[in-house]
């Protein structure tokens, strides 16, 4: 191994999927597989979840859509709700690919009404991204609607209002559509107990990994794990400078390990200086970062030579640190993982 690599553990997947179908036992479990599986190759993990059991799926966008269909091919007909719905797209692209609209507006009930196949409403109970209002949602009472969702702004956070705000609002607006199952939790959502589960729940970050409360949760499982080998070591002397602008400048002696991973893999800038690698069990704390290369501290490693591989996004390397150190989300350093790292499937 020469260069980053990225390792998507497919068995690791499948843990994730199974500890979240026991969190919502009465609940359709959806994976939301948007921005290409949440950067890990939508087909991929949607296939492996078909395997599992899953039969709907979540995009964000009609070209999603479309490359999940046909990567899923006759043999797995997935129902697949996208979600930005009919907002600039031809209706009828949807429906030649039988994918599923989430109406957001009054203006997209009322052209589905001229398309006339299945469709979810997506209800805004207070978040103000998409969804139609409260009021607005009547007007669909005549399609088929085979889905009624909302979303839920602060569910990471059990302790805010705002979720038994939104929950009392949804109830209020699915009652309009008696017969249509509901859905309102995300992977945070699932966590704050059964009165939210409803008929599906839409799991997306956990699924890789990503802790409900974003915060590492030893019931998931890290999906990406992106690895690099050391080049080169190095022994500084108390001044020694690493990297563009002397962005690192050693207090002491000490020795450090450049490896092939940078940015271009997905690797964010503002991880130097924050966040951490690991050799083993061992911290490699992150020292530069630029395009290809990257400076760790080797301190806690002694013995590290060229060619280990060390760990920068992983089960030890945890994405909720990751994310935390670099003042991000875990969705975020995810989608961030480049094509550059080769590719490998593990399970
Ligand atoms: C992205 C998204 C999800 C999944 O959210 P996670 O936090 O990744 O679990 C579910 N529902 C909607 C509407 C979304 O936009």
């Amino acid at each position: 191994m020469s260069a980053a690599r990225l390792t998507i553990d497919l068995a690791a997947l499948a843990a994730n999927h199974a500890t979240l179908r026991a969190a919502a036992p009465g609940a359709v479990v959806a994976p939301v597989v948007k921005a290409d599986g949440y950067g890990l190759g939508a087909g991929l993990i949607a296939g492996r979840l078909w395997d599992e059991g899953a039969r709907d799926f979540f995009v964000a966008r009609l070209s999603e859509g479309l490359a999940l269909r046909a990567a899923m091919g006759a043999a797995r007909p997935a129902r697949i709700f996208v979600l930005d719905g009919l907002a600039g797209v031809e209706a009828g692209a949807l429906v030649d690919a039988a994918l599923t609209p989430v109406l957001n507006s009054a203006e997209d009930i009322a052209r589905w009404r001229g398309v006339g196949g299945a469709c979810a409403i997506h209800i805004d109970t207070g978040m103000n991204r998409l969804g139609v209002d409260v009021d607005d949602a009547r007007a669909a009472a005549d399609l088929k609607v085979e889905l009624v969702m909302s979303h839920l702004a602060c569910a990471a956070d059990p302790a805010s209002p705002r979720n038994a705000r939104q929950l009392a609002l949804f109830r209020e607006a699915r009652a309009r559509f008696p017969d249509a199952p509901a859905s309102l939790a995300a992977s945070a959502g699932i966590y704050l107990g059964a009165d939210y589960h409803f008929d599906m729940v839409r799991p997306g970050i956990s699924l890789f990994g990503g802790g409900p409360r974003e915060v590492p949760d030893p019931a998931f499982r890290a999906v990406a794990r992106l690895e690099a080998p050391i080049l080169q070591v190095r022994d500084l002397k108390a001044g020694d400078a690493v990297g563009y602008g002397d962005s690192f400048v050693a207090d002491r002696a000490m020795r450090i390990g450049l490896l092939a991973a940078g940015y271009a893999d997905g690797l964010l800038r503002r991880a130097m200086g924050r966040a951490s690698a690991w050799i083993g069990d061992a911290p490699a704390p992150i020292l530069t970062v630029s395009m290809d290369l990257l400076a760790v501290d080797l301190t806690q490693s002694p013995g590290a030579r060229p060619g280990d591989l060390v760990e920068l996004l992983g089960p030890r390397a945890h994405v909720d640190d990751l994310a935390a150190a670099t003042g991000t989300v875990a969705h975020e350093c995810l989608v961030r993982l480049s094509p550059r790292a080769e590719r490998v499937r593990l399970g």
